[in-house]
């Protein structure tokens, strides 16, 4: 079912709230998970905590506006990839060329179509993976297919929940990376709220005990939370 895969997590930062509400909708319906924000105080205090795969980003903002964002996430490690795509009132080309300038990846013209708005921001986040954009993520003798919700190990299929699947794809998907349980609970179960993190606990658990020989593989990160530790003869490269 579309609704649990993990998908993508776009922000929008838009202080007319129509047009907020419209991004979300369409972003919502084909797929994404999304964050708003109606300034961008807020928005870049939400875009360092979730860390989305991409922006939507208003140029004319209260307060901070759109290309004084970009110079703050264009700065910052974390955000410095972050593909943006440009909303603007006005179509001179000025505006264009200045966001281009400060970082914007792509551009729209208010109005916009909403069908274009998400064939922009597909483009975007299909850009910003990595080559090979292979729906499987390969880590050893594991295999996770995004497209089917498959997991096999050594060729034979695990039977997991679409809970756990959404899991075990997001911790391959980062391996190597310590994943604190509230980034797991907002990345994988879509909280924006620390919620009860023991509900993290148990669900590696039951990965661990489905993944039987490769339980070790997902390492339990003290005090923080938990890492994907590929196991040693990988070599095939996964989608990142
Ligand atoms: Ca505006």
């Amino acid at each position: 079912r579309e609704d649990e895969r993990v998908s993508e997590l776009v922000m929008v930062i838009e202080d007319e709230k129509e047009i907020r509400d419209l991004v979300r909708y369409n972003l919502e319906k084909a797929g994404y998970r999304v964050a708003a924000a109606s300034d961008g105080e807020d928005g870049l205090k939400q875009l360092f905590a979730s860390r989305p795969d991409a922006l939507v980003l208003d140029l004319m903002l209260p307060g901070a506006n759109g290309l004084e964002i970009l110079r703050e996430l264009r700065g910052e490690p974390k955000t410095h990839d972050l593909p943006v795509l440009v909303l603007t009132a006005r179509s001179a080309e000025m505006d264009k060329l200045l966001g281009f300038e400060h970082g914007a990846d792509d551009y729209l013209t208010k109005p916009f179509s909403p069908r274009e708005l998400v064939a922009r921001v597909k483009a975007l986040v299909r850009r910003a993976r990595p080559s090979g954009m292979s729906p499987a993520m390969v880590a050893g003798p594991l295999t996770v297919d995004l497209d089917a919700r498959e997991v096999r190990l050594e060729g034979v299929r695990l039977e997991l929940t679409p809970r756990e699947f959404d899991l075990l794809a997001f911790l391959v998907r980062h391996r190597g990376r310590a994943l604190s349980r509230d980034e797991l609970l907002r990345k994988v179960w879509g909280y924006d709220f620390v919620g009860e993190t023991r509900t993290v606990d148990v669900h590696v658990r039951r990965l661990r005990a489905k993944l039987g020989d490769g339980q070790n593989w997902i390492e339990t990160v003290l005090g923080s939370g938990y890492k994907f530790v590929p196991p040693a003869a990988t070599t095939a490269p996964g989608i990142e």
